[in-house]
């Protein structure tokens, strides 16, 4: 039955161009509301970038620009890959957007008035990497272990607090409530730990003439919110929270049935699963209804860092692809396909181009694009063709149940193998049958073995309509309008 569907991902900072991390998160996320659409149903799909916060600020006087200016040039980056990837997100959240400035601002009112904000003076070595306060036991040599060259900033100034310490027992009690909140079960288990060990109140505001780039405290003019009571809150203010109701429990949802599916990082599992559920049950609304966590991309077997140089970006990715013979559009399925089947859905993986060509080579130029133009050159050939209007009626098939299964436990990497596993069968089945053979000593068993192929070809067109969107679009083409000059080069050998 076709209903709302609600997904988002994390907002990026704008101070740094976009990496392969959040390009795999965003695709992501982005086969998933596909999914959900090609199903019939409404989807919100959210993104966007957080503006606010110290690095953003830093690096807005480093270059001597005002700050507004500066993220003003840098949120179209963001924003390109929409294009780059082929994304079908319906709304780009900006932080510094008026109507999400005074969401958080109301936001914090009523978690103050709950009672759950206080401000106390504190001393605390804090990580801008991460956003986030460290303890002596978080740290190696003096530093973040995730951010190990950026120095800890030592911050001493009276701040406001959100009283998270309070919400161990009520999150651990929701958490044992939705047994598939966080997926994978690996990261539930971490979170739960995490918060079985006791936690510690956050600090939520810095000293405005400190850092002036941020949300103002609502009554204290002295004070600018930090990060999480600003950027956690784009996922409700996008659809219209405060004021919109109606839109905000069509895709928020209820206690009861929750919809906000929120995709992250490791990096982000505290943050999203623990920190956010506290504030949301501080301000008393309805929880997020599914945190799904991606693993690190690695490269050549290193985490990407910029002191290594060897950060990969998408945008070169596709560049480069396109410099070794392909089209736009196929860079961007070639990319997509990389990010969804070779890459982990859930584990951390490595990035090195010698198994991206392989794969390419192996599964795009053979695998899909092979098969495509043997299956529709014998069709054509033997006069056979699809009859569109009926597909509808043909039984659904065996494996659909399966690839649905996997796609609803966002298992994307085990459902791209379904596919394969697929296209393989066709290959088999081609071998065996050699029907470009048999049609001259038994045209009639040659032409049935025809057909069960382009219906496969049909099914696999359909299965791969979230993954690759603009290769299915092709496949599907040429079934409907089958010519022999029409059949598409799906993906060329690289030069
Ligand atoms: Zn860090």
């Amino acid at each position: 039955m076709p209903k709302n569907f609600y997904i988002t991902t994390t907002l990026p900072y704008v101070n740094a161009d976009p990496h392969i991390g959040f390009a795999l998160e965003i695709v992501q996320a982005d086969v998933i509301a596909r999914y959900h659409a090609q199903n019939g149903d409404t989807v919100f799909f959210n993104t966007g970038t957080d503006e606010h916060g110290l690095k953003v600020y830093q690096k807005a006087r480093e270059e001597g620009k005002d700050p507004q200016a500066y993220t003003d040039e840098l949120a179209p980056r963001f924003d390109r890959l929409k294009q780059g990837l082929n994304l079908s997100y319906n709304h780009f959240i900006r932080t510094t957007d008026s109507h999400h400035i005074s969401a958080a601002q109301e936001f914090w009112k009523r978690c103050a008035a709950n009672g759950d904000i206080y401000s106390k003076t504190y001393q605390v070595k804090y990580c801008v990497g991460c956003e986030l306060e460290k303890t002596e036991s978080e740290l190696e040599d003096g530093h973040c272990i995730i951010h190990p060259n950026l120095e800890l900033e030592i911050i001493d100034e009276e701040n406001y607090f959100f009283r998270f310490s309070k919400f161990g027992p009520q999150l651990l009690e929701f958490y044992k409530a939705h047994p598939d909140f966080v997926v994978p079960d690996f990261r539930f288990h971490e979170i739960k730990n995490f918060v079985e060990n006791g936690l510690q109140d956050f600090s939520i505001s810095r000293l405005k003439e400190k850092m002036p780039w941020g949300v103002p405290v609502p009554g204290d003019d002295t004070q600018v919110m930090y990060v999480w009571f600003d950027a956690l809150i784009n996922y409700i203010s996008t659809i219209g929270w405060p004021e919109d109701e109606a839109n905000f429990a069509a895709f928020w949802g209820t206690e009861q049935a929750p919809g906000g599916v929120q995709a992250a990082g490791k990096d982000n599992l505290r943050q999203q699963s623990a920190m956010w559920q506290a504030m949301l049950m501080s301000a008393g609304l309805p929880n997020s209804k599914q945190i799904l966590i991606h693993g690190f991309i690695n490269s050549g077997g290193h985490k990407m860092s910029k002191s290594l140089g060897n950060v990969i970006d998408p945008f070169v990715v596709l560049d480069d692809l396109q410099k070794l013979g392909l089209t736009p559009i196929q860079a961007t399925d070639a990319l997509r396909y990389f990010l969804l089947r070779e890459i982990s859905t859930f584990e951390d993986s490595d990035f090195t181009w010698e198994r991206f060509k392989e794969s390419y080579t192996a599964n795009l130029v053979n695998g899909i694009g092979n098969l495509t133009s043997r299956v529709m050159k014998m069709a054509i050939s033997a006069e056979i063709e699809l009859n569109i209007a009926d597909l509808d009626s043909q039984p659904v098939h065996e494996a659909d149940k399966d690839y649905r299964d996997l796609l609803e436990r966002y298992e994307l990497q085990k459902c791209a193998d379904l596919v394969w596993e697929h296209i393989a069968w066709c290959d088999r089945f081609i071998q065996e049958h050699e029907p470009f053979k048999v049609i001259k000593t038994d045209p009639e068993k040659a032409r049935a073995d025809i057909m069960i192929l382009l219906l496969a070809l049909w099914q696999i067109a359909n299965w791969l309509a979230p993954f690759l969107p603009s290769s299915s679009e092709q496949i599907t083409e040429i079934l409907k309008n089958p010519k022999l000059e029409n059949i598409p080069r799906l993906f060329p050998r690289l030069e």
